[in-house]
């Protein structure tokens, strides 16, 4: 059966052609799909004989809340979802001066085993569809009752490693028809793989690509993200020169403060070099601690001097601000401690 959100309207449309319906019924379905509807008998407007054809026909995925966590601090929820086959991803929502932001899983585990990063260690299970990453948007912005402004590709998974699916997921929540999320106010952080970075920028989209970098010496990147083996930092670089000449979108740099890892002083020299003369800004981002990681928190001194190394440079450097301090913040904890019980 066909996944009903996953659809296109424009592929929808060629569905109620081939039921022997009337194409406009596409767009009412869609905005019913978008709206976070549970079963198909909701959609009121459409008459019984073709909700039931429907039933036969698609699969409606509904992603059940297995945790919910909220911090007392910040309000900041972190969701633990069950998706229809019984497995489980993570979602975020954060409440920022200009709105909600959401951060969302791409796929159910990850491959690139980024060693500082809990969702990568049990490795990849699947794929996500483009709908069932729109559900993880649609079903907390129905059960906050907040209207997400702003989404961030940053949970779970590696967007670029299921390209597809991620490039019709950015197409389905843009769509004015549907959700309507602009896609100036969309983020896709990349561990860096560098062809699909190039390919992407062929889509000549007006996302903002975020490129978790990390360290800015290959011995460094290699040893705490083995898909440096594969793209070197040059190699990296050169895709997002590519990136930025052909859509001339800026690129976020992510740099995760380590202590006496990724955070001594050459290595603030090193990324400036490394950087300069090229539009983009710098996210140093402090560490949150994993189980079974060596890896630990940059002293706050240690960022502020890091800090200020790179602006001494010239290079636009700014400190994350932690959110959801009191909850389990590290992306991949929930679904962890799931498949622990399990
Ligand atoms: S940091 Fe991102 S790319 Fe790296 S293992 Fe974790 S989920 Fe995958």
């Amino acid at each position: 059966m066909i996944e009903i959100k996953s659809l296109t309207i424009q592929e929808l449309k060629q569905e109620m052609t081939e039921m022997g319906e009337k194409p406009f019924r596409a767009g009412q379905i869609f905005k019913w799909l978008h709206e976070g509807v549970e079963s198909f008998e909701e959609m009121s407007n459409l008459s019984k004989a073709l909700r039931a054809k429907l039933a036969e026909r698609f699969v409606l995925t509904v992603p059940q809340v297995v945790r919910r966590q909220v911090s007392q601090v910040d309000g900041t929820v972190k969701y633990l979802w069950r998706m229809r086959d019984g497995d489980c991803v993570e979602s975020v929502l954060m409440h920022y001066e200009h709105g909600v932001s959401v951060c969302v899983s791409t796929q159910v585990g990850c491959r690139m085993g980024c060693k500082f990063c809990a969702s990568g260690q049990n490795g990849l299970k699947r794929h996500l569809s483009a709908g069932e990453i729109l559900d993880e948007i649609l079903f907390m912005q129905k059960d906050s009752g907040e209207k997400v402004s702003n989404i961030v590709l940053m949970g779970t998974g590696e967007p670029l490693d299921n390209y597809d699916n991620v490039l019709k997921f950015l197409h389905l929540v843009s769509c004015p028809e549907g959700i309507n999320i602009g896609q100036r106010h969309i983020s896709l952080s990349t561990s860096g793989i560098a062809d699909k970075i190039e390919r992407l920028a062929g889509e000549k989209l007006q996302i903002t690509l975020s490129v978790s970098l990390h360290a800015p010496d290959d011995e460094t990147r290699s040893s705490i993200m083995p898909v440096n083996d594969a793209y070197s930092i040059e190699r990296l670089m050169q895709a997002c020169r590519y990136y930025f000449d052909t859509t001339g979108r800026r690129i976020s740099y992510e740099y995760m403060m380590a202590d006496g890892k990724t955070d001594r002083p050459w290595q603030a020299e090193k990324l400036a070099k490394l950087l300069r003369g090229r539009p983009g800004h710098v996210n140093l981002i402090p560490l949150n601690e994993v189980e079974e990681s060596p890896l630990r928190p940059s002293r706050p001194e240690a960022v502020r001097r890091f800090q200020q190394a790179l602006e001494k440079r010239g290079i636009t450097a700014t400190v994350r601000r932690r959110l959801g301090p009191d909850i389990d913040a590290a992306c991949g904890q929930l679904r962890r401690r799931e498949l622990q019980r399990q």
